[in-house]
């Protein structure tokens, strides 16, 4: 990677949300929380991510996810065991599936590649096939948070009991966190104790976050043309 590019990219390691990771400017304390996980609290524990998905970043997803790309990928697992230490706590590394026939027609999964670098680096147990999109779900693009939130609800299944165990999802991108949230669900349903998330790069402004307390009611707005599955 040129070193000019390396040094432009936003890493998002300064403190933010302790749930969802995202940027909170002169965060006070280890524990804040934004305001979208304390009116909906994540079903996750943390999510981090290791960029901001932006016009940089983009080239560098868009190369794994659908250039095969597979040259950034150690740096890529430094990254993000920087921005989320708790990666070394997890017993079982676990991607964000692709419905079979998606994994079909595309021939890899990127998030599994980003999983398995991950798991080589921590010593966590990398576990591909704990997890089932068992519904081909459409694409979460264009969707607003509350379309992305139903669209995920019920698609995963978790193939074993994990009685206590801490698990660590991983994906390339996170956009409002409706993925992690539908398969940590259902991870918690076999009993998972801990589960935590960390992607490459998260959308730092989603298109709409729903915030249902009539307090906090808003939209914030940005970061459209998010690729994801
Ligand atoms: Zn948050």
């Amino acid at each position: 990677m040129e070193y000019d590019l390396w040094r432009a990219l936003d890493f998002l390691y300064a403190p933010g949300c302790n749930r969802c990771g995202m940027p909170i400017v002169e965060a006070t304390s280890p524990d804040i929380q934004c305001p979208a996980c304390i009116a909906d609290p994540p079903v996750y524990n943390r999510a981090r991510a290791a960029l901001a998905y932006d016009d940089l970043s983009k080239p560098l997803v868009l190369n794994l996810k659908h250039g095969a790309r597979k040259d950034g990928l150690r740096a890529y697992a430094s990254w993000m065991l920087e921005a989320a230490p708790f990666v070394l706590e997890a017993d079982q590394i676990v991607p964000i599936p692709l419905h079979w026939t998606r994994l079909w027609q595309r021939g890899y999964n990127q998030a599994a590649w980003l999983a398995s670098s991950l798991a080589a680096r921590s010593g966590g147990r990398y576990q591909p096939m704990l997890l089932h999109r068992h519904r081909r779900t459409p694409s979460q693009n264009g969707l607003s948070a509350g379309g992305r939130k139903r669209n995920v609800a019920g698609a995963f299944k978790v193939t074993e009991r994990l009685d206590g165990q801490a698990i660590l999802l991983v994906d390339d991108v996170m956009t409002t966190g409706a993925t992690f949230n539908a398969c940590a669900a259902a991870l918690r349903k076999a009993g998972a104790a801990l589960v935590d998330c960390v992607a490459l790069a998260r959308v730092v402004r989603p298109t709409a976050i729903e915030v249902p307390t009539p307090r906090l009611s808003r939209q914030l707005s940005i970061g459209a043309g998010v690729v994801d599955d």
